[in-house]
């Protein structure tokens, strides 16, 4: 997995971790070299904001 915003693709640069909200698989995405968070579910990438709406809905 690589880095959206740089070159970053190493394992130990780019964390990514998948977690379930809602009913959508959602992947997070750190990397360590620019510090860019990302978010994606399956339709690609959302906002965080994105994010916090699905999880006020599981609530
Ligand atoms: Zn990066």
């Amino acid at each position: 997995m690589a880095c959206a915003a740089c070159t970053g693709s190493a394992e130990n640069e780019v964390i990514s971790i998948r977690m379930r909200i809602a009913e959508e698989e959602i992947t997070f995405r750190r990397c360590a070299r620019c510090e860019v968070n990302v978010w994606e579910a399956g339709e690609g990438r959302i906002s965080l904001e994105e994010v916090l709406d699905l999880a006020r809905v599981s609530r």
